[in-house]
């Protein structure tokens, strides 16, 4: 079983998402931190498009959901910290326009979640990836709100963050995903819009977990 959110960057989706896995017991899975980590493959290739698709099919790219935390592995050796940096960051949404890349990602999603009960975020999830998800949720947050936000956590690691910094590369990302030709950032129709500027995160969390615990109950 799968259930999605969609969102724009700092829109609470991951840290939603992780909560409700850990309150439902259920598995979650990160689809940014799967570009984030072809990114870190691209720069690796120095944005060489051959070299990077020829290292990107000989890579192996494990990941699992442990301690609050999606952790990504390439070839063993893991990466969960360095596909948070902000060169990664930066380039993410270029490499996510790509659409090989955007096949291999959604290959290794659907291969994973044959077996379980999945929470899955990203931008296209309940557009592209699953459009069969038993439940979708798209998040969505004022821009100075989530860049506030994503301001509070990434302080701790890089100090001299501005907001204004932020807001610029959340605007950009922004725009690059949802203008892109292939499987933009957008709203499914079918999903349940859950506008969080005004909602605490307890609330945000209480609200999918109760759709999600319906969804459990009629499958039971
Ligand atoms: O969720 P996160 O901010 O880590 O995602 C990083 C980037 O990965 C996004 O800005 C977007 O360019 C790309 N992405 C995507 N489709 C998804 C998830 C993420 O294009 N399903």
């Amino acid at each position: 079983m799968i259930i999605v959110i969609d969102g724009p960057a700092g829109s609470g989706k991951s840290s939603t998402a992780r909560a409700i896995a850990d309150r439902l017991d259920i598995e979650y899975l990160d689809s940014g931190a799967l570009y984030r980590t072809a990114t870190l493959i691209y720069l690796e290739a120095n944005r060489d498009k051959e070299t990077f698709f020829r290292l990107l099919n000989q890579k192996n790219i494990s990941f699992y959901y442990e301690d609050q935390k999606f952790h990504v592995a390439v070839d063993g050796e893991s990466v969960t910290n360095k596909i948070r940096t902000g060169e990664v960051t930066k380039s993410v949404s270029e490499v996510a326009a790509l659409p090989r890349v955007r096949s291999f990602v959604n290959n290794l999603m659907r291969d994973v979640v044959l077996d379980g009960i999945y929470i899955a975020e990203g931008r296209d999830l309940g557009t592209a990836v699953f459009p069969d998800a038993e439940l979708k949720f798209f998040m969505s947050a004022d821009l100075e709100e989530r860049a506030k936000r994503r301001l509070s956590e990434r302080r701790k690691n890089n100090p001299g963050l501005t907001l204004e910094e932020v807001k610029q590369n959340i605007a950009e990302r922004d725009l690059k995903d949802s203008k892109r030709q292939a499987d933009p950032l957008k709203k499914a129709d079918d999903a349940i819009e859950i506008d969080t500027t005004n909602l605490s995160f307890e609330q945000q969390v209480d609200k999918i977990c109760l759709e999600i615990r319906e969804i459990l109950k009629e499958t039971e």
